[in-house]
């Protein structure tokens, strides 16, 4: 069974779980997905496969990554946390972020976790906590410089990004900071998410193999033993279709670099939206119907608490939807144009203007397509709207459908408490 057979199979049978909005993850999809990832890079040999927590840092679905063998990248001690609660530690974490306090590094250290410094005051900071030899694999982010992808939020190998080492700039300091630091052993290159030409992505690689080799061999051995090849392969976001896949990468890295495959590196890889966009999904309840100035408006549930990326930049990041009656069944009918708003009480709150669809009515329910990754996992807290329940499932060969929790929606004495209602007569009186 397919994708899309899964998912009509899941929507057809759950709309019993009716929250006004809620999430859902095609466990099957995420298990394809992982099997092609890993399937894909056998040829570059020792890959340790890691996700982007950023992208979707629910624990159980950490844990059922952990369990197909994908570790994690990290960038944040609150990220570190959940995917220690879900398993995954130690050697099996990767700590990636630019600000990496003094005491994240420390327990990163003590865990065995492999750290990727961003610059060289990290490095510094570095010397005065590694010991003659530690038990992390230890590396620096390079920027390669190679230039902008599409979107400029997520590029991140521009000459003037905030991540790593500009390359161009210190070339020679790099190699100064390997030379005096015998326990440097990666390099760690990622040059940007979504709107990246796979071109570009291994562009960057290149350089980062090309500054290995160099280390290489002015130390006289082999210091740097392993490449983090970061993340970034771009989604299909225009159909179920998967677009450019992991294999496709592959073949443009090695067509860039052949050497990646002589087997004299090991790899870390950290895709985040590559292995989990396509398998999760959004249902929301169409609350209300109206007309403003001609235009039909579907009021929904649906707006940027769980999309804030889509409401904010819509030229960036739009979503595909999908019309269906209460019980879960596609509409059909005619395309009219109408705008799907959210809830939220700002009048750009809108998770599509002017899309064709079936006219939709109170009671309908909209699918947004594609929200595997980076709308669970980061929640907008505006106007106090609760985290959505997020939903797994399974589809058996005989079409049955299984959920499994995944996350509770929050409640409201939750928010209440994040609204710091532990202190509500703490202020002193007027
Ligand atoms: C965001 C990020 C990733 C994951 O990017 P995707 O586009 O989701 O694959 C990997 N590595 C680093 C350092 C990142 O910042």
């Amino acid at each position: 069974m397919n994708r899309t057979e899964r998912k009509l199979r899941a929507l057809a049978a759950g709309h019993h779980l009716a929250d006004p909005l809620a999430g859902f993850v095609d466990l099957a999809g995420i298990r394809e997905a992982v099997e092609d990832l890993t399937k894909a890079f056998a040829p570059l040999g020792r890959v340790q496969h890691t996700v982007a927590v950023k992208a979707c840092g629910l624990a159980p679905l950490l844990r059922y990554l952990g369990d197909l063998g994908v570790d994690a990248e990290v960038a944040s001690p609150g990220e570190t946390a959940v995917a220690e609660a879900a398993g995954i530690r130690g050697p099996r974490l990767v700590l990636d972020s630019p600000a990496k306090t003094t005491a994240e590094l420390a327990h990163a250290l003590a865990e065995g976790t492999a750290v990727n410094a961003d610059n060289f005051q990290e490095l510094a900071r570095l010397d005065g906590l590694v010991g003659p030899a530690p038990r992390s694999v230890l590396g620096l982010r390079i920027n390669p410089q190679v230039g902008a992808g599409r979107i400029g939020d997520t590029s991140t190998a521009t000459t003037t990004s905030k991540f790593g080492v500009p390359l161009r700039d210190n070339r020679n300091l790099v190699k100064e900071a390997f030379a005096r630091r015998p326990w440097l052993t990666r390099l760690h290159v990622h040059v940007g998410s979504q709107g990246c030409p796979p071109e570009l992505m291994a562009e960057g690689v290149a350089a980062a193999h090309a500054l290995a080799e160099e280390i290489n061999a002015e130390a006289g051995f082999r210091q740097v033993t392993s490449l983090d090849l970061g993340g970034g392969l771009p989604v299909n976001f225009v159909s179920d279709e998967p677009g450019f896949t992991h294999a496709d990468y592959v073949a443009t890295l090695l067509a860039r670099v052949p050497a990646l495959a002589d087997g004299r590196y090991g790899f870390v890889t950290e895709f985040g939206r590559s292995l989990l966009a396509k398998s999760g999904f959004l249902v929301s309840a169409v609350e209300y119907t109206k007309v403003a100035g001609g235009r039909p408006i579907a009021v929904t549930h649906a707006g940027a608490q769980v999309a804030a990326r889509t409401v904010l930049q819509p030229e960036h990041w739009p979503l595909r939807l999908t019309a269906l009656h209460p019980d879960g069944t596609p509409k059909t009918g005619p395309g009219v144009p109408q705008d799907i708003a959210g809830p939220l009480c700002f009048a750009g709150d809108l998770l599509a203007r002017e899309r064709s669809l079936p006219l939709l009515e109170p009671g309908d329910l909209v699918v947004a397509h594609d929200t595997g990754a980076y709308y669970f996992g980061a929640h907008y807290a505006y106007n106090t709207l609760p985290r959505p329940a997020v939903h797994g499932f399974t589809v058996s060969e005989r079409g049955e459908v299984r959920f499994t929790p995944i996350r509770r929606a929050q409640t409201l004495a939750e928010l209440v408490a994040d609204a710091g209602g532990e202190f509500v007569g703490a202020l002193p009186g007027a």
